[in-house]
């Protein structure tokens, strides 16, 4: 919110961020009492804010002078200012944190030049959102709340190198997200149009890439007319739509079925696995085009440059 027109007496203090001795009051919907230097320490904005404002001209409350946020959540500008001064309310992994902190921090973090601070929550997203297929297939799935707030925080810091995990969570939750209103801490938390766009046109072009050959040519001669009509079944009935919705695990419960699979020959079975997993493969390697974004090494690149620390 755009705290500037409201009268700092209207706002309540913050009961863990008001520090008697602070010299430096913030103002959202809540007030700050923080220290200059502590904030300046860490953030190159509070750095470079020239001298604290002082005389009758400049804006000041209790004694202190007040700088208006603008913009800024209360929730957020509180995760911040608790990882600026509270240890390991925002640890590096690979100790585990909150999403809500994660976000908060990374969002002020950015907006304000924290640079470390930014680079730590980055971290943290890293190991949820993957730039590898391995390692994508190996974290929990996220709820639609938190696929939405990602991407949107995704865009606003440029980090473009989550995105491709983002968009492909995103795509399991397609009406879930557009109907939601659903907020996060009083943000409103919808997707661009153009992110919606791209989830839709992804999903059909995904849809269209459907490895049937993964059940009709298991890549030997199988003899077996049984395996062979089961095989073809199981092709026929996989046109599911909701394939593109979790197209990366969506056949192997089909074949770890035994109840769809028990007619197939093992041969069959182990090499219908194999050429799916070298399908997800190629699918996990054409996501940046499928997503409209760089190419994988561009965006790799952009990861190291963010993940280094400063
Ligand atoms: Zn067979």
């Amino acid at each position: 919110m755009d705290s500037s027109n409201v009268a700092p007496e209207q706002c309540t203090r913050d009961a863990e961020l008001w520090l008697n001795d602070g010299n430096l009051i913030l103002q959202d919907a809540c007030l700050f009492r923080v220290h200059h230097s502590v904030l300046a320490m860490h953030s190159l904005f509070f750095h470079d804010l020239e001298t604290i404002p002082q005389g009758e001209a400049q804006a000041a409350y209790d004694g202190a002078p007040l700088v208006a946020l603008c913009g800024d959540e209360p929730a957020d500008v509180r995760h911040f200012l608790k990882a600026l001064y509270f240890p390991h309310y925002l640890p590096p992994p690979p100790m585990q944190a909150s999403v809500d902190i994660i976000f908060g921090v990374l969002r002020l973090a950015h907006k304000y030049q924290a640079l470390q601070w930014r680079c730590c929550a980055l971290r943290h997203l890293s190991k949820i959102f993957a730039t590898d297929l391995e390692t994508h297939l190996d974290v929990d799935d996220q709820s639609a709340h938190t696929i939405r707030i990602a991407l949107a925080l995704a865009q606003e810091v440029g980090a473009a190198w989550l995105l491709p995990s983002i968009y492909l969570g995103a795509m399991f939750f397609p009406e879930t997200m557009i109907s939601s209103s659903e907020s996060l801490e009083g943000r409103p938390a919808c997707l661009a149009h153009n992110d919606l766009a791209i989830i839709f046109s992804a999903m059909s072009e995904v849809q269209r890439m459907f490895p049937r050959y993964v059940f009709l040519l298991p890549g030997h001669q199988c003899y077996n007319y049984k395996c062979a009509m089961a095989r073809l079944q199981l092709s026929l009935g996989d046109g599911d739509s909701r394939f593109s919705e979790s197209p990366l695990d969506f056949l192997d419960d089909i074949l770890d079925d035994e109840d769809d699979t028990d007619a197939v020959c093992a041969t069959c079975l182990a090499d219908m696995r194999l050429h799916y997993q070298e399908w997800k493969k190629g699918l996990w390697d054409a996501l940046p085009t499928i997503y409209r974004l760089p190419a994988w090494p561009e965006l790799l690149e952009m990861k190291k440059r963010d993940l280094e620390v400063r």
